[in-house]
């Protein structure tokens, strides 16, 4: 089998109720580059790359379509080694590993369509055939009522069934913050799991000494404190609290994730599949975090694409650590609105009691709704 052609597809789709994090860039848009590969089997794959979308294309048009056509997506690691050794003397980071990451998915995707196997049985098979989601929302939208929205927010995702959320922090003020964590675990109750996620606004004192003033709240964790490039102050945070550190969807490749996770920097590395190398990528990063006792948790923000290879890798990744009674790593399922997550798929992932069940069909397990795909296509 060789492959024929490769099309990017932008895809974006307005936010109607635009909203923010600690990094405080409004959400307006969500957009997605989405990748399709096609084969001379008559075997089509899809992939999808993380951060903004028109770079991710044009990195993929001009420096790895070309060297792609021709080749066969078995090969997957074979090809992987080739276009990331081309490409890493300007770009052993970022934008050229999320384009990457959109081909080995796509890649994959191709393999288990041929085989007629989900991506997670060609990957050393299932853990587990349903995965524990946690809902990642409660940005800040409402300024005037930051409190009461997050709140509410909470509350209906627990109305929906989900056992575990993710709130964001990093409103410029500690008591602030503290408070709008502490009203949503009252109003939550002791037995639905909580994290913060500070999108990385804090320097290393300022996170500690909110991270002590959360810890009495019973938190998962404490998602990027610090700033992605000071591996040396995630350590100085991981270090100072009792409290669980994630961090990691900014960085990239089993290189990139190398010093992290053997220096323990991070107490959870949170590789995004879409952004990191893809599937080849995540299995080595994962295997590297399990040699060192730090756990893997993926993260996830994309289109029924992304999501999709979420589930499929988390599908096949061990329990950390294996036990009677096991804590799995779970999903991130974000909320926020994006009819590219909720309706590009023909058959969309859901939640059912905060469980999402593993798509058993060839490859990603979905398909893709090419109706919707043209909707939103602006590129
Ligand atoms: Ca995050």
């Amino acid at each position: 089998m060789k492959v024929t052609r490769v099309t990017c597809h932008l895809l974006q789709s307005k936010v109607d109720r635009p909203f923010t994090s600690a990094r405080g860039w409004l959400y307006t848009t969500r957009s997605s580059c989405v990748v399709e590969i096609e084969t001379d089997a008559g075997i089509t794959g899809w992939g999808e790359c993380y951060g903004p979308a028109a770079v991710n294309k044009a990195l993929i048009e001009t420096q790895y379509a070309p060297r792609l056509i021709g080749r066969d997506p078995f090969d997957v690691e074979v090809v992987w080694e080739d276009l990331y050794n081309r490409i890493k003397d300007y770009g052993a980071q970022g934008f050229s590993i999320t384009a990457l990451s959109g081909i080995d998915i796509a890649l994959w995707d191709i393999m288990g369509r041929a085989t007629g196997l989900p991506i997670h049985k060609l990957i050393g098979g299932a853990y587990r055939k349903e995965i524990r989601a946690y809902a990642t929302g409660l940005y800040f939208t409402d300024m005037d009522r930051l409190v009461e929205e997050a709140v509410e927010e909470a509350l209906e995702y627990k109305a929906q069934g989900f056992r575990a959320i993710k709130m964001k922090i990093g409103l410029g003020d500690p008591k602030l913050d503290f408070r709008r964590v502490k009203a949503v675990r009252d109003a939550i109750g002791p037995e639905i799991a909580l994290a913060v996620d500070a999108n990385h606004c804090f320097t290393v004192p300022q996170a500690i000494r909110l991270g002590r003033m959360l810890e009495e709240l019973d938190l998962l964790w404490f998602e990027e404190p610090v700033s992605p490039e000071d591996h040396a102050g995630y350590a100085q945070v991981t270090q100072a609290l009792d409290l669980a550190v994630a961090g990691g969807e900014n960085d990239f490749t089993r290189w990139g994730f190398r010093e992290v996770i053997a220096t323990k920097a991070m107490d959870i590395v949170q590789p995004d599949v879409c952004a990191a190398g893809g599937i080849s990528e995540m299995r080595k990063i994962a295997t590297l975090a399990s040699a060192f006792g730090v756990e893997c948790v993926p993260h996830a923000w994309g289109s029924a694409i992304g999501l999709a290879a979420t589930v499929q890798f988390l599908a096949a990744l061990p329990d950390q650590p294996p036990a009677f009674r096991p804590i799995p790593p779970m999903l991130e399922f974000e909320q926020t609105p994006n009819p590219l997550r909720d309706i590009l798929a023909k058959e969309p992932i859901t939640q059912q009691g905060g469980i999402v069940r593993v798509p058993e069909g060839p490859g990603l397990g979905i398909e893709v709704d090419r109706e919707v795909l043209a909707r939103f296509k602006v590129a």
